[in-house]
This record gives C-alpha cells, structure tokens and sequence, in this order.
C-alpha cells in the first residue's frame, strides 16, 4: 500500500553556479505555489563576493539561511520541499550535504555562461547518489550560446545525457519564446518581471495553421528544422533514465521574467520522484517502511550568544515523525523527544505537530548531534550517503590565548561538528588541522570563535591541497604508509587517516609508491 502523504511529496533543490539564476527561480516557484505574493521575497542567500572580510555579510547570511534553509509550498495538490543551498562557492560542503537530503534537483544553468565550474562539480555529487535532474536553462532573453552547443556542452561537461522538453525559438532581442515539446504548445514570451503567467498558444503540432499567425516564416521554418533535428538526436524522455539519474529533460526560459516557469514546475511535479529508499549501513530504508526513521543533514548555530542552541535539520525518510514523542538517537544511544519541532513554509516558521517522508523538521539542539546523526523507533541504524568531501585549503590552528584553550578546543569541536569545516589532528603534539573548500570559513571560525567562545586564534597555512580517506585489506600496508609517510598522515574526526598531499602529482605518487593502499575522495566508503 502506497502512502498518499509520500506519494505527494517532492524534496528537492535548486542548484547552479552563483548568478545563474538560483534565487530567482526559486522566488517564481514560490509565488505559483502561492507561498509569496511579491517579487523580492526571497532574500539574497549569499555573501558579498568580492568582499570576503565582511562579517555583517556572513552574519547575515546565516541569520537568512535559517529562515530560507527549507521553503515548503503546496502545488496541485502535491507539498514541494525547496531545500535551500547557499549561493557562495566557500560554502559548497553545505551544499553537497544538503544535496544528501534531496530526491532530486533542478540544475540552472546560465545560456550566456553555459557550464561553469561549480555546475561541474555540483553535478558530480549528484552523479554520487544517481540524483534525479532536471535542467533549467536560464537567461534566453539575453544573447547567449547556441543551444545544440549548449545542449553539447551539458552532455559532454556533466557527463548526463539530455532531452530537451522545450525548445527556444530566437535568443536575446530576437528571443520568441519557445515551443513545448512535451504539450505541443506555444509559449510567447514578453520581457516582464512582474506578470505570473504567459500567453500559451496550445497546437495540434508543428504543422498547426495557428502558429503562422504568431511566428514569422522563417522562424517557424527554423523551428522544424531545429525540432527534426533534436527528435533524431535525442528522441522522446525516458522517465526511467531521468529516475536513474542517467538522463536530464531540460528546459529553456527566463526566470526573471517568468518565463518557461510553470511548464517547467508541472513537469517537475510530474516526473520528479516522491521520497525513495534509503541506503543504511544496517539496511535498506524504503520510505513506505510503517518504522520512523531520519538524519541530520545541517545543523545551524543560533545567532544569539546568550543562547548556544542550535537547530539541527533532520530529514524525515520513513514513517511518522510526531512532537514530544522518544526517539532513539543511534550514536548516543539515548532517547530523546521533541518539544518544539519547527516547520517551514515559505518564510514562516512554525511548531509541527507530525512530519512525513520528505519533510524536514528543524530540532532545537542543545549538543547532541552532529551532522549525519540518525534517529529511528530504536533500531540500531546509521544512514549512508553523507560523507565528509576533500578540502581543498588546509590550514593549522595557532592558539593565541592559552589561558582560553579549552574554550578553543570546545568551539573547535563544535563548529567542525555543525559542518563549518573539517578538523584533522596530527601527530606529534595534536597538531589542529581545520580544511575547508573556502577561504571565507577560516573568517567565519575566527569570527565565531571570538564572539560566540571567547578563544581567540590564528591559522598558519599549510602547502596540503588534497586529501584522501586511506584504507587497507591489509593492516600492514596501512602502517606501512602511515610510517614512511607520516608528516602527510592526520586523523578525521571518527579517527581515520587521511592523506594529506600539496597536490595531485604528490597524491597520484603515493598510490603508485602504495598500491595496496586504497585512496577514498569521500570519507565514506564500503
Ligand atoms: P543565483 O546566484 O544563482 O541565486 O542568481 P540570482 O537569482 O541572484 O540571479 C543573478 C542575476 O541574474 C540577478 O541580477 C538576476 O536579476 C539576473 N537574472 C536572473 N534570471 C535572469 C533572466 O532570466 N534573464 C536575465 N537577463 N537576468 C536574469
């Protein structure tokens, strides 16, 4: 039996490179869900770029990120679950932890831009768990690429294979609108950042009389062309291939002008997967599964001092989850319940009685979990596919109050815990390793550890640009390379070693010196 409260529910994000167009889009699907009236709703989630010594800026966009992290609006009878993603690139590990949390995602990308470094990377972590995507490309009412040249770039850079749903008809000032592949409809664009809906013209096909009377000869003949060409290239969508995460249907428009909007969000809710099993190290967790089951996928500090609570983000993943019940949390091995759980829609906040598959509930937390953590019913279980992923800056902390080490060592333990960055101890002398994939946390963790801890520290940077999780069928090649090379070894939070290299030459070195050894980008791995 099918539970109705999963089957309506669509968890997912909202994903691109900075600037592509994520806020935007994010803003529209609001105001068709109804949840926001106006434009402009939706704050800016992101630092100042090029000012990155701005704490207001960071302070800020923490206190946004709470209120945003999880935008949920009901649509056609389905509940939609934004997860929000932070839009600067220092930020990426929450990004790819949020996407842990996710059944699939929309991926926008900027036509003028095409694929940029971070849509590369971002798509490799969806590759990781066979996430679900759906393209959105944005900004047809500017002078872009060409779109079979994007559509190449798309295929050849994510290494996904595409169909496309719609297709544009002109570009920046000659942009037309585009053609619906999937309805057989025409939808003419006018350049308006206010309207909600746009003129769709619905036809029987390409050769339909209607359409003479809105795009000229040789628009219409260019559009044939065009369509003949990509039906022999890429066919009609394979919903099974999209669900395996093999293939992106894709779509073009205008976010800022709501354009290419709404047939983009009805397909979504049409073929986007409801809440899906599950991967634990114990089992398989199918979200029909009677047992409630969930994990923690971000934690977010408070932002007032006096109060050291934080809010822990757990994703719901199978059976019911209810306030001021006892759940089992598996690491402490302890119950706990739940006062004031917190759900989101839109902008507002507010207490939640019970949560289904798919749904996110923020928990007050006074210390108790870490990012990953799992509660169940009692069962002993740890969900997988929430790995910890290489940093690419490393640098070693310098404490410069000793009379404040041990608040230090707490705000240290703390801030690695809720995500900020990664700590790797090495040895001799305990050596404090904090990596991350931005400069901006370094100024976060000395910004926070001042205010919120009162321990005061430097860092001093380190030559490390990679690390790799190191294993052994052999405890022996373990050591091995752990003694010859120990000025490259520290230690992750659990305690497993990591090998440190100042770059890929010196990493791909090792695994030649090392061949038994085997190297891990991720900190899970089985
Ligand atoms: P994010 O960083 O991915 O969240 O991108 P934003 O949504 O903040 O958009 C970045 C910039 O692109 C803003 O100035 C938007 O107004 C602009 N923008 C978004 N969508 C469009 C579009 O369809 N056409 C044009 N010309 N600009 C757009």
């Amino acid at each position: 039996m099918v539970n109705p409260e999963i089957e309506k529910r669509k968890t997912f994000a909202i994903i691109s490179h900075p600037d592509a167009g994520k806020t935007t889009l994010t803003e529209k699907f609001l105001l068709f869900g109804g949840a926001i009236n106006t434009a402009g709703a939706v704050k800016r989630n992101k630092a100042n770029q090029s000012n990155t010594s701005d704490f207001m800026e960071i302070e800020k966009q923490r206190g946004i990120s709470v209120a945003t992290s999880v935008m949920g609006f009901e649509y056609k009878g389905k509940r939609i679950n934004i997860l929000d993603t932070p839009g600067h690139k220092d930020f990426a590990e929450d990004t790819y932890r949020t996407l842990s949390a996710v059944d699939s995602v929309i991926l926008v990308v900027d036509s003028v831009k095409g694929v940029e470094e971070q849509t590369e990377k971002l798509m490799e972590v969806c590759r990781m768990r066979n996430t679900p995507v759906i393209v959105f490309i944005n900004k047809m009412d500017r002078e872009g690429k060409d779109s079979f040249d994007l559509l190449d770039e798309i295929e050849s850079k994510l290494a996904i294979s595409v169909c496309p749903l719609s297709w544009p008809i002109g570009q920046g000032h000659t942009f037309k609108g585009v053609y619906n592949i999937y309805d057989n409809q025409l939808n003419l664009f006018e350049p308006d950042k206010s309207k909600v809906t746009e003129p769709v013209i619905k036809v029987n096909d390409l050769s339909d009389e209607l359409l003479k009377e809105f795009l000229q000869p040789k628009e219409l003949g260019k559009l044939k062309d065009d369509l003949e060409l990509t039906d022999g290239i890429y066919g009609q969508l394979d919903k099974e291939m999209y669900l395996e995460g093999l293939l992106a249907p894709v779509f073009f428009g205008s976010a800022i002008n709501n354009f290419g909007i709404r047939e983009l969000l009805d397909t979504f809710i049409d073929v986007a997967p409801s809440p899906r099993s599950r991967e634990a190290e114990q089992r398989v967790v199918l979200a029909n599964d009677k047992a409630f089951t969930g994990f923690v996928f971000k934690i977010h500090a408070n932002l007032d001092p006096n109060h050291r609570d934080r809010i822990a983000f757990l994703r719901i993943c199978s059976g019911k989850f209810e306030r001021n019940k006892f759940f089992y949390h598996t690491r402490l091995n302890k119950k706990l319940k739940f006062s004031n759980p917190m759900d989101f829609m839109a902008n507002e906040k507010s207490l939640v009685e019970e949560a289904w598959p798919g749904d996110v509930v923020g928990l007050y937390d006074s210390g108790n979990f870490k990012i990953g953590d799992t509660l169940t019913e009692g069962e002993q279980l740890q969900f997988k596919g929430i790995p910890s992923f290489s940093p690419e800056i490393f640098k070693e902390v310098e404490n410069r109050d000793p009379l404040k080490t041990k608040q230090l060592e707490k705000g240290i333990q703390q801030l690695t815990e809720e995500g900020v960055a990664q700590l790797f101890i090495q040895q001799p002398g305990n050596r404090k390793i904090i990596g991350t994939v931005g400069e901006l946390q370094f100024e976060v963790i000395s910004f926070r550890l001042e205010h919120e801890y009162g321990a005061k520290c430097g860092f001093r940077m380190l030559t490390f640009k990679r690390s790799s999780w190191i294993t052994a069928k052999d405890k022996k090649n373990l050591q091995e390379i752990m003694q010859r090379r120990a000025a490259n070894i520290g230690y992750d939070k659990e305690g497993n070693p990591v090998f440190l290299a100042d770059n890929d030459w010196a990493l791909n070195l090792a695994k030649r010196d090392f061949p038994e050894v085997e190297f891990h980008k991720t900190s899970e791995f089985s």
